[in-house]
């Protein structure tokens, strides 16, 4: 069970010195004399890189894992493994921002280029966008910050029909909430840097898959300079343990914040996986929803407003901690975007992401009233639109 992978998965036999937490092997270099043997922080093979990688793949249930300095670094790492010039990408249109920067502002002038499509929507057809040299599909299992479910079953037997590499980036779910290699998808890529980690003190990113796809992407990590440096490996591997009680308490506080803003006047469209129209998608392929809530307020003068009048949660990007945080896509995460790409994405203005920590729900709910009940006041006087 994942719980005890989380904890024993792939660990070091026997234990060094009966340590019951493995050393940080802070060494460059590795005594050998030959290349193919040669161990070295950025080949990402030294002592600490192979425990943590054979429990994620366990976690997985890959064959392999690699783990990177970022997850834009594993997402780059990914694609320049997989994809040469010439090559084409079929993504879903509601990114992390960065990744959607990768894919345009790196890939595209590189002769890679993307199409996008919404890939939540019924009866999607993919058909239409596919080209002679049609290489992958990629997309996110709960897409930010709109917490839409892609139709994975259409996306699987479109790439299954073609020869298609499928890639998701499961760090919204976790492999808590979904296992992407279980339903059929080639390659999962993560942000460890949220949940897996969970402590927000690390940025680190991990590959999934097939053993030789992974190894190529090794070799590309190890041209691009891209690993991960064993301290933060240890902390990693420290925040992963509680991974599940993190995830299972996330998925049922950020349940009850979207069931309670559903409920207040001030809020006009709450969405959550397993919420509204798409929760049938959300609950056949989800364990659990996650700990995103969106919602929009209508301006972002008022999302704004409501967001600096929270108490508890700091406003800052990211997600996946122990500390809630909050913040306004269209002024943060999405900012650099193009307005009209924005809008394609669903991201309006008024937008609020809420990443759900580790404190009190009763406490967040009262934070979260306190602070629409200020906004209610503020409009009465329309000056802030
Ligand atoms: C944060 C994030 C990334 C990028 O990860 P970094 O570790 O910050 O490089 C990619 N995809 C998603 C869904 C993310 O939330």
């Amino acid at each position: 069970m994942i719980e005890t992978v989380l904890i024993h998965g792939g660990k070091r036999e026997p234990l060094i010195q009966g340590a019951l937490t493995s050393p940080i092997f802070q060494s460059s270099t590795y005594a050998s004399a030959e290349w193919g043997k040669a161990k070295y922080i950025r080949f990402g093979n030294t002592p600490n890189h192979e425990e943590l990688q054979a429990r994620l793949a366990l976690l997985e249930g890959a064959e392999a894992a690699l783990v990177t300095s970022s997850g834009m670094a594993a997402i780059a790492t990914a694609m320049f493994a997989l994809l040469r010039p010439g090559d084409h990408v079929i993504s879903h249109n509601s990114l992390y921002g960065c990744t959607y920067r990768l894919f345009e502002e790196t890939l595209r002038p590189l002769g890679i280029e993307t199409d996008y499509v919404d890939m939540t929507v019924d009866a999607l057809d993919l058909e239409a966008l596919r080209r002679p040299t049609t290489k992958a599909v990629y997309l996110e299992a709960i897409s930010n910050p709109t917490l839409g479910i892609p139709d994975f079953d259409a996306v699987l037997e479109f790439s299954g029909r073609h020869g298609l590499t499928t890639l998701i980036d499961n760090t919204f779910a976790t492999p808590v909430n979904f296992r992407p290699i279980e339903a059929g998808f080639d390659v999962v890529i993560h942000s460890a840097s949220k949940y897996l980690n969970g402590h927000t003190d690390l940025v680190a990113g991990v590959i999934v898959g097939r053993a030789d796809f992974v190894e190529e992407c090794r070799q590309t990590m190890l041209k691009l300079g891209a690993a991960l440096d064993p301290h933060a490996i240890f902390l990693l591997q420290r925040g992963l343990k509680t991974l599940a009680i993190r995830v299972r308490q996330q998925n049922e506080s950020a349940m009850a914040i979207a069931r309670h803003l559903s409920e207040r006047p001030e809020v006009e469209a709450v969405r959550y996986p397993l919420l509204g129209a798409a929760a049938g998608r959300a609950k056949r392929h989800l364990q659990g929803g996650g700990g995103v809530v969106s919602f929009d307020l209508g301006s972002s003068d008022r999302a704004l407003q409501f967001v600096h009048a929270l108490r508890i949660a700091t406003v800052a990007p990211s997600l996946g901690g122990c500390e809630t945080l909050v913040m306004v896509p269209a002024l943060l995460s999405h900012a650099t975007l193009d307005p009209e790409v924005r809008r394609r994405m669903g991201v309006r203005d008024g937008l609020v992401r809420m990443a759900v920590g580790l404190e009190s729900t009763a406490d967040l709910i009262a934070d979260i009233d306190q602070a629409l009940d200020g906004l209610s006041n503020a409009t009465v006087q329309p000056s802030t639109a």
